[in-house]
């Protein structure tokens, strides 16, 4: 694998979508390859962080159970 195939799949690999096969290969690679393991650090990082920051922009959960009974009230 190079640093640009790891570069290209690192987001899915930290979101979990990649077969079980290639996140062995990206393990693989990274276990080898300094530059693609700080790569993966500093992406799991900013995950974390975009997540923190969007978390309260989503719905709070009362908010939620409002407007699904509000929408029952028609039927
Ligand atoms: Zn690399």
């Amino acid at each position: 694998m190079l640093c640009d195939d790891y570069k290209r799949v690192v987001y899915f690999f930290l979101d979990g979508s990649v077969s079980q096969r290639k996140a062995a290969e990206l393990e693989t690679h990274r276990r080898d390859c300094h530059d693609c393991d700080e790569r993966t650090l500093v992406h799991r990082k900013l995950r974390a962080f975009v997540k923190k920051r969007l978390a309260p922009l989503s719905a709070p959960e009362h908010l939620k159970v409002r407007l699904v009974a509000s929408l029952r009230v028609g039927d």
